[in-house]
Parts: C-alpha cells; structure tokens; sequence
C-alpha cells in the first residue's frame, strides 16, 4: 500500500503550530525518560511502517554526505571519489555535500536503495528517532513531520504521554 503524501503535508500542516510548541516544550523540559520513551516509539511505529511504500525521504530531502560515505560509495561503484562527486554531489549552503538531484540518483522505481549496503550515515540514521538526547533534534524532528509518515506517529503519541 501507498503512503498519501499529500495527506502527510496536510496533516503536517494542520498540526504544525501545535507540533512546534509542543517540542518546544520539550526541548526545554528534558523529561528524563525521554529517550526511552521516543526509543520504543520509534521501534513501535516502524513496526508497521513500511519504507518501500513510501521513500519520502529519498524522494523529497538529501541526506548530508561526509567523506568516509564518498571514500565507501565511490570504491562500491568502482570509481574516483572526485568523480563521484562530480557525477553527483553538489555543496550546500552550509558546506556540507548533498545529492545534487532529487529523488535521490540511487532510489530505484520500487522503492528500493540501489546501494542500500554501503549508503551514507545519514541515511541509515533517518529519521533520527532513535537517537540519544533526542531533546537536542526537536527543531529537526518539527522538520521531518512533513516529510516522514513515522515522524509524524512519533510525535502524536509523545504529545498523548507527555502532554497530558
Ligand atoms: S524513514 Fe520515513 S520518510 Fe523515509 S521511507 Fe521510512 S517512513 Fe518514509
Ligand atoms: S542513498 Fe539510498 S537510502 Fe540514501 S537517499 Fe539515496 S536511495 Fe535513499
């Protein structure tokens, strides 16, 4: 089955003043079972999120490429990191490499990631609701509610423990 997109932008959308100030209350608060609560989420939602039929993220947003990626991707395709990057990164205001095109040049028709085992860091991070001090990202995860489907779940049920 199919992500609506669309219907994420919207509910993103609809939610997005009450979602700020609420992880901004957040970051501010610290509760201190915040990780293990936003862990278990995270493991509870992509129990029923199914990537491959969405890949917003490889679709919509590049993920910041560091050089051990380039080093790990360009040996994978057989070729010089400077012609890798050439081929396909571009600097983005910050300094940082991204994808020059997007959907990404590695997401497949299906879905799939044509270079899944040797894809950056960042990707395999996405969406970051895993990650220790999650205080420390509430402004990247206000981000991500509009491009990830499992972001979005995530931060519903934080409001129903923590907003009681
Ligand atoms: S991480 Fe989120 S945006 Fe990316 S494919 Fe999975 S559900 Fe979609
Ligand atoms: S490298 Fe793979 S996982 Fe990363 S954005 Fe591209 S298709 Fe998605």
């Amino acid at each position: 089955m199919k992500f609506d997109l669309e219907k994420l932008k919207q509910e993103a959308q609809n939610k997005s003043k009450e979602n700020k100030a609420f992880l901004t209350r957040l970051r501010k608060k610290k509760p201190r079972d915040l990780d293990d609560q936003t862990h278990q989420l995270h493991h509870d939602v992509f129990e029923y999120t199914d990537c491959l039929a969405c890949a917003n993220c490889c679709k919509s947003i590049s993920p910041i490429i560091i050089d051990r990626d380039i080093d790990r991707m360009a040996r994978h395709l057989k070729m010089k990191p400077s012609a890798f990057i050439d081929q396909y990164l571009e600097l983005d205001d910050d300094g940082d490499y991204v994808y020059r095109t997007s959907p990404c040049p590695f997401l497949m028709p299906d879905n799939y990631c044509m270079i899944y085992e040797v894809r950056p860091r960042a990707c395999r991070e996405y969406p970051h609701t895993d990650r220790k001090r999650f205080f420390q990202i509430t402004n990247l995860t206000y981000r991500n509610t509009f491009v990830c489907p499992a972001v979005l779940d995530v931060v519903e049920k934080l409001k129903s423990i923590y907003d009681k």
